[in-house]
């Protein structure tokens, strides 16, 4: 009975996600009628912020739906969750070769509050993720971002290591400097209960 009520519960996650794209979609088809604005960033019809991540992945909360939270960004989280999609998620997923499964992006305030983050969280503004591998461990995940990070091939504020054990992260948090929270670059730092 319990697994059946997992398996529903499931379904209708899925049934959620499919139904996402409709209101965000109006969103967009908005912002791109809208060109002479100030808008600054004009998406295609794929809706993608780069070439393998989509806004919706980056804006999905199953918590926010569950809850009818808005999780709509304004123009400079959006900006933001761009940037950070092309400069860093971007050039982790080719390096990596596989897919990486966003868990978190953007948290619009009511719903950084509703999942207890941080008060001053990155995620507010459109400027962290929190990710898995797909392929391999989340540490050898991590290790190559480290990598990254040395060899300057990326430039983030922090990398977080999110719990788990010392022998593996439950996931990683990885964020960019944004107007709001201008900190020295590359801070690692590993985060346990
Ligand atoms: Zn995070």
């Amino acid at each position: 009975m319990i697994l059946f009520e997992k398996i529903k519960d499931k379904i209708n996650n899925l049934k959620n996600k499919n139904n996402l794209p409709n209101p965000v979609n109006d969103k967009l088809l908005k912002r791109e009628q809208n060109k002479n604005s100030d808008e600054g960033i004009v998406y295609g019809s794929s809706n993608n912020l780069s070439k393998n991540f989509s806004y919706s992945e980056m804006i999905y909360s199953a918590t926010a739906n569950k809850y009818k939270i808005d999780n709509t960004p304004d123009n400079e989280s959006l900006a933001n969750l761009k940037k950070l999609c092309e400069t860093i998620l971007q050039p982790i997923r080719d390096k990596y070769g596989y897919p990486i499964k966003i868990t978190s992006g953007y948290r619009g305030p009511k719903l950084n509050q509703k999942v207890g983050g941080a008060k001053n969280s990155d995620h507010m503004f459109g400027a962290a993720a929190d990710f898995k591998a797909t392929h391999g461990t989340n540490k050898e995940l991590f290790d190559l971002v480290m990598k990254m990070i040395k060899n300057k091939e990326i430039k983030c504020r922090q990398l977080i290591w999110e719990y788990g054990t010392k022998s593996n992260p439950n996931w990683l948090h990885i964020s960019i400097n944004h107007s709001k929270n201008k900190q020295k670059n590359n801070q690692v730092l590993y985060i346990f209960d």
